[in-house]
């Protein structure tokens, strides 16, 4: 799904992810390519321009995160545009606050709204819904035929009157139905044109206007691009389209379509369309859309973990001990426990400030029990050997690694990696006082 533009962005994104300093010039290479990797997507020219714009203006004048490096804090900005861009949080359905809720489904003929009703319906039996889908498509018997076929499928009721009643006298009918099964949920299923016409949008307004539908969610097709994007604004111009079903995402679509309905027609989208089998459909979820297009999944998880971990009151005490100097095994320990809430470590201290150009930190071995370990090892010290290391004598080691179920070798590795951090710390605050305090920091 939206492959090229997937592996363009982050192309773009990993020149800046591991750097440390970000030059205006590291800014505007990765601006330029952002754009091309859009403009390839098939997103409209405007939407890219300003997208561009946003994350420029917003990289400069950089909010700080110091848990982040500015490579990272680019990356963030993109995810965080990318996700706003196709409307920022995921849009629900109105639920009608008296059943039945009525939804209908309009589009071009082959968008996949006949597909959508049966996935649609099928979503709301699992949340205890008693859906009715509504055959109003009247122009193909064919596709009566074929709401059966999915409603036997699937085991949920189909409303039909053949071909030759209207398609307003249908609905209407179709409506009492709904009373006379208890269906709290209506879905209407509409004909569609090959291109859009006056007949086509005065039909579905006399069909809306009969209904009064809770939502009238538009159908888009995602492959065809900039056309679905110009669909959905003649439609929503009409119609008053309260949302848009993105189909075929699954296939080669590039992206364009995503990026760009909400932007320019300002309808969010709601579901989307990930294959021919029917299952219930996928909300829309716009952060998570943009965290896959950008690969970065774990990545975010990170983030946003850190951003709520990390003690922040706690981070600002250590930073000012580093900078005093006086950096003992107690923050030492502080630290390591901070630093584990968040998870994967490896990935997760490359993203602690200072620690990424920490030398030889790639063939530092840290996973979850050694530092389960080392916070044993410093628990069984007592509060003089935490302050002053250098009273630990081999007669203390022993007995620190005796009460903390560990050995002598692994009480000396943990005071020398101690002693390597403890340097860095010093040689950082010396940097600090030089160079100010955020570029310390990062
Ligand atoms: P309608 O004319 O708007 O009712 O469109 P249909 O629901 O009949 O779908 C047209 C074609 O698109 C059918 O062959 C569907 O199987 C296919 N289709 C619908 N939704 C999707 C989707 O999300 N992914 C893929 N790959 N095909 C889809
Ligand atoms: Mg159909």
């Amino acid at each position: 799904m939206l492959e090229g533009l997937s592996s363009s962005l982050q192309k773009a994104m990993g020149r800046l992810r591991g750097k440390g300093k970000l030059s205006e010039a590291d800014v505007a290479e990765a601006m330029r390519e952002v754009r091309l990797a859009l403009l390839a997507a098939d997103v409209n020219v405007k939407v890219v321009r300003d997208f561009v714009e946003r994350v420029r203006e917003r990289a400069v004048g950089q909010d700080v995160q110091k848990s982040l490096t500015p490579g990272q804090q680019v990356v963030r900005i993109v995810y965080e545009e990318l996700t706003e861009l196709m409307g920022g949080s995921q849009a629900r359905i109105q639920m009608a606050s008296k059943p039945p809720t009525v939804i209908m489904l309009v589009g071009l003929q082959g968008a996949g709204k006949t597909t959508a009703i049966a996935k649609l319906a099928l979503s709301f039996r699992q949340h205890q819904h008693r859906p009715l889908m509504i055959a109003a498509d009247v122009y193909r018997p064919a596709a009566i035929d074929q709401l059966h076929v999915l409603g036997k499928q699937v085991d949920i009721p189909v409303f039909d009157m053949g071909t030759d009643t209207s398609p307003v006298e249908i609905v209407r009918q179709g409506m009492q139905e709904a009373e006379r099964q208890g269906a709290d949920v209506v879905l209407v299923d509409t004909a569609g044109r090959l291109h859009i016409d006056e007949d086509l949008m005065a039909e579905l307004d006399d069909i809306k206007s009969a209904v009064e539908p809770n939502e009238v969610l538009l159908v888009v097709d995602a492959m065809t691009g900039q056309d679905a994007v110009h669909v959905a604004e003649t439609f929503h111009r009409r119609l008053d389209v309260t949302g848009v079903i993105l189909t075929k995402l699954d296939g080669d679509a590039r992206g364009g379509a995503a990026l760009t309905v909400r932007a320019v027609t300002g309808c969010p989208i709601k579901y989307v369309g990930l294959g021919e089998k029917i299952e219930p459909l996928e909300p829309f979820h716009p952060d998570r859309l943009a965290s896959r297009i950008l690969g970065m999944g774990d990545v975010l998880s990170l983030i946003e973990r850190a951003q709520e971990r990390i003690d922040l009151e706690k981070a600002k005490e250590m930073e000012e001990r580093m900078r005093s100097s006086t950096f003992s095994l107690n923050d030492f320990q502080e630290m390591f426990r901070q630093v584990r809430n968040l998870g994967p470590l490896d990935q997760v201290l490359k993203m602690i400030p200072g620690m990424n150009k920490l030398k030889g930190i790639e063939n530092v071995d840290l996973n979850d029990k050694r530092f389960l370990r080392m916070d044993a090892i410093i628990s069984s010290m007592t509060a003089a050997e935490r302050l002053d290391p250098s009273v630990m004598n081999a007669s203390r080691r022993r007995r620190i690694a005796n009460g903390s179920g560990t050995t002598v070798r692994e009480v000396n590795q943990l005071l020398n990696q101690f002693e390597q951090t403890q340097q860095m710390m010093k040689r950082m605050s010396g940097m600090g006082k030089k160079m100010g305090r955020r570029s310390a920091m990062n």
